[in-house]
């Protein structure tokens, strides 16, 4: 079995709390429409809106507050007074100041592993927000390299693994998402390590893989440790 080298993690809801966030904003902007449409059918043309334009916008807040925006107007046939929009505007710029706390033991694992392996941040979402959040988690010096990528693909893996360090092969990723961090990092060659987070986006769904013997999971990130000790 090849020594692992190099340790990719993703940052929202694999470091910190992210989702629940999105899930409070929601609740907010349902409240914020409730005069105008009915919540269930605001939140289904909400996830339709999110769905389509994450194509556009990429991952993130930004793009997430022009799909509540472009909902609101979409499902009042634009009888919408001004302020409403601004409301909602207000709601979705809250999430680009809320604090960052990392989860327990999260610091400890990270600070286990640092001086023996490559270890990279490798996220989505916007730029300048991901950047922030980095910072006020106080982690950012226990990772050699931060990527904050549009998409996490295949390739996407393979080039970050290829960049910083020997390759895929020799390489695990670690995340909540089995869509974006546990599924394409296996397709690129290195381990993939899930720990589900208790808030769960949809988009980020995806079945186990075939192959499992690259895949693990792990309800809490400390409990990679022993895993990694034993791939070396
Ligand atoms: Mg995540």
């Amino acid at each position: 079995m090849p020594r692992l080298e190099a340790i990719g993690f993703d940052a929202d809801d694999t470091l910190w709390h992210h989702e629940r966030y999105f899930e409070q904003t929601t609740a907010r902007y349902a409240e914020l429409m409730a005069p105008y449409a009915d919540s269930k059918a605001l939140i289904d043309h909400l996830h339709a809106t999110e769905k389509r334009n994450v194509k556009r916008y990429g991952f993130g807040v930004k793009g997430f507050m022009l799909s509540m925006v472009e909902t609101a107007i979409e499902i009042t046939s634009g009888n919408l007074p001004a302020n409403v929009i601004k409301d909602v505007l207000a709601a979705g710029g809250d999430m680009l100041v809320h604090p960052v706390e990392p989860f327990p033991g999260v610091e400890a694992t990270l600070s286990a592993l640092t001086a023996d392996y490559t270890l990279i941040l490798i996220t989505r979402g916007d730029l300048f927000d991901q950047e922030r959040k980095l910072e006020a988690s106080g982690l950012s010096k226990y990772f050699d390299a931060i990527e904050i990528v549009s998409d996490k693909t295949p390739p996407v893996y393979r080039r970050i693994f290829s960049r910083h360090g020997e390759g895929a092969s020799r390489a695990m990723m670690i995340g909540n998402s089995m869509r974006a961090d546990v599924v394409p990092a296996i397709e690129a060659g290195a381990w993939g390590v899930h720990v589900p987070s208790d808030h769960v986006w949809a988009l980020d769904l995806h079945d186990d893989p075939a192959d499992t013997s690259r895949f693990r999971r792990f309800g809490k990130l400390p409990e990679i440790l022993p895993l990694i000790a034993e791939i070396g």
